[in-house]
């Protein structure tokens, strides 16, 4: 090992509710945890404007202010929080190593990957500047639905979380169109049966959004349906993506073992994956759930397995 390379006892990979939960009892535990942040600092909820379902907050919050008061927290107890990009790593290795920003080399004795998933996009650009200024583009019902409450939306995907989030989202709006790119879909046939047997969701089979209409919010939506060639404008004030996420684990390829689409495994009922003293956290590691409160839950669970670890093998 050069005398220059760092070497930490807890290093923390992403920095969503799950890499700073983490860092707060990895810090509170004395595990003096380094946290890199990833090239979008606090997440996926700093890209969401209010959070109405994080415990605690009984008049809600703000995804950009809760990340800012879980890094806050996390920095109370001494976390190093580092602006940087993870690009490769060498889990097998004993210490652990990571290069950030392909030049920083590091050792770790532990590591806990919380480097989340990222929603999936179409790639239109009304589409992306509307997201990013919270205009109503949406990949998350369950987090905004509630803001279109009475009114017209639309949701594109035809998989088992665009079917469950059409149902969400039928309950509270007066009407869900769902745009269904073939003429079938994807998801479950329970799923399937519940989203035709709602009155209030209309299926728009064999149809691609061309275009998200509005300045400053959504005022419509595009829709052609690609057999017929036919263009429709749909008048939704809300638009909701729900084509996928893609866990951001592709530098664990071939180290750490992960399903098909690429969330990693960890053992039951603990966040420990199939390489000692690394361990995976959050959105990375959860197909199903997916929401804050469950990722601050599971990095939790990282930081005390870490430290279990590292007091069992005698390092901590
Ligand atoms: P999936 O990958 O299963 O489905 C994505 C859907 O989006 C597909 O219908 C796909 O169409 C469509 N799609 C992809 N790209 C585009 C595009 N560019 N334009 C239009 N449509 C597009 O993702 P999900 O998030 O739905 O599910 C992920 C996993 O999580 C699945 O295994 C699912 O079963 C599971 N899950 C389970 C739940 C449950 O059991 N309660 C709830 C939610 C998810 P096409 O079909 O044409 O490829």
């Amino acid at each position: 090992m050069s005398n220059t390379t760092e070497h930490v006892t807890c290093l923390i990979i992403g920095s969503g509710p799950a890499g700073y939960t983490a860092a707060i009892y990895a810090a509170r535990a004395d595990l003096k945890p380094v946290l890199y942040t990833g090239l979008t600092p606090g997440g996926q909820l700093t890209e969401t404007t209010e959070v109405d379902n994080f415990p605690g907050y009984p008049k809600g919050i703000t995804g950009p202010i809760l990340m800012e008061d879980l890094k806050a927290q996390a920095e109370r107890f001494g976390t190093q929080v580092r602006f940087g990009m993870v690009t490769k790593a060498d889990l097998k290795s004993n210490p652990k190593k990571v290069w950030v920003d392909e030049t920083i080399e590091l050792t770790a004795d532990t590591v806990i990957i919380s480097t989340g998933a990222s929603a999936k996009w179409l790639g239109l650009e009304n589409e992306n500047r509307l997201r990013m200024n919270a205009g109503g583009v949406s990949a998350c019902a369950v987090c905004d639905g509630f803001f279109f409450k009475g009114q017209d939306v639309a949701i594109v995907g035809a998989g088992d979380t665009a079917a469950e989030e059409a149902t969400y989202l039928s309950k509270l709006c007066k009407k869900v169109y769902m745009i269904v790119r073939r003429g079938e879909m994807r998801a479950s046939k329970a799923m399937q049966h519940r989203v035709k047997n709602t009155a209030n969701i209309e299926i728009l089979w064999n149809s691609e959004t061309k275009d998200v209409l509005g300045k400053e919010a959504v005022e419509g939506v595009i829709v052609k349906n690609v057999q017929t060639n036919e263009e429709r404008e749909l008048n939704v004030t809300g638009f909701f993506v729900a084509i996928g996420h893609k866990p951001n684990t592709d530098i664990f390829k071939g180290q750490l073992e992960m399903d098909d689409l690429g969330y990693l495994h960890v053992q039951p009922g603990s966040s420990k994956t199939n390489i000692e003293g690394v361990f995976a956290v959050g959105d990375c590691a959860d197909r199903t759930y997916r929401q804050a409160v469950t990722a601050a839950g599971t990095g939790c669970m990282g930081a005390l397995d870490a430290e279990r670890y590292l007091s069992t093998a005698g390092i901590h």
